[in-house]
């Protein structure tokens, strides 16, 4: 298992590409300049989604996620 550098998924390694960073399918087409500009508004925008949503405990990989209320 490895975790997807776009949507921050873990996926079997056989589902990931190296593509100037370990990638899933789905994000293979996003080019790593992207990959590095990531936040939360764009996640959302691409994906539908961002792991700040359902993770838990929660995590915020980018740092416009919004923390509702929580300690930052
Ligand atoms: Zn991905
Ligand atoms: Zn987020």
């Amino acid at each position: 298992m490895s975790t997807c550098m776009g949507c921050l998924e873990d996926f079997d390694d056989d589902d990931l590409v190296w593509e100037n960073g370990l990638v899933c399918k789905s994000c293979e087409s996003i080019s790593y300049s992207e990959l590095a500009e990531l936040t939360h508004e764009t996640q959302v925008y691409r994906f539908g989604w961002c792991s700040c949503e359902d993770s838990e405990p929660h995590q915020y990989p980018y740092s416009d996620c919004p923390t509702t209320g929580e300690n930052k």
